[in-house]
């Protein structure tokens, strides 16, 4: 595995195609910058696998975590899963779905996301135990109410558009819905953030005080 100085995102999604629906052009903008991006989809088949590993490539994701499994086969019981890939990947920060998400897989993603981050930074069950920073959660249908921060994806969003496409099987949905939607969304959150297009995302913090952390004083509050 390569490492970087610049740090190191891990992107946990529920479905191949929500890693460019919500975050293409951030993933690609953080790629550019040097910063390591990594995903873990939760679920897939030999389509979609092939069409999410494309697109990755396209973004110049570093490492790709794939499944076997139904679009809505999922659980708590994968929380060990994303475990398994946060102390691999080894992540400052996550970006997964959102908790208020209208889609019930997103909603559980999320939920795992957040266990896991818990769970992996525990030095008293994991020798290599890894602390995540903070969790940022994306939006895909369900526009995130009130953001935390907006990402300038301006420069990113054509090659962001370019991974999209490359999700065959989802994009020739509905007259081009998630294309559709991709365009407007982040050309909106663009009007937001006065910039030409952004993704938005809502900040979560882990519990960072219990009594299982390596590092849990600080010498100041700021
Ligand atoms: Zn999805």
């Amino acid at each position: 595995m390569s490492g970087s100085d610049e740090g190191t995102i891990l992107v946990v999604v529920a479905h191949p195609d929500d890693e460019c629906i919500g975050a293409g052009g951030t993933i690609k903008r953080h790629v550019d910058q040097g910063v390591n991006v990594d995903v873990h989809c939760m679920t897939g088949n030999d389509e979609r696998n092939a069409e999410l590993q494309r697109a990755c490539e396209i973004l110049g994701v570093r490492n790709l975590y794939l499944s076997e499994r139904d679009d809505f086969a999922i659980g708590l019981e994968l929380t060990n899963e994303v475990v398994g890939a946060i102390l691999k990947s080894r992540p400052n920060f996550i970006i997964t779905h959102h908790s208020s998400d209208y889609n019930r897989n997103h909603q559980q993603c999320a939920t795992i996301v957040s266990q896991a981050a818990e769970w992996a930074s525990h030095v008293t069950i994991f020798d290599d135990a890894h602390r995540v920073e903070r969790i940022y959660n994306m939006e895909i249908n369900t526009m995130i109410s009130r953001p935390n921060v907006h990402v300038d994806i301006t420069a990113s969003y054509p090659t962001a558009l370019a991974a999209l496409k490359k999700h065959k099987s989802q994009v020739k949905k509905a007259d081009s819905y998630y294309e559709q939607l991709y365009d407007a969304r982040t050309r909106l959150r663009g009007v937001q953030a006065n910039c030409e297009r952004a993704e938005a995302f809502s900040i979560t913090l882990p519990e960072h005080a219990g009594p299982f952390y390596e590092k849990n004083s600080v010498e100041s509050l700021f």
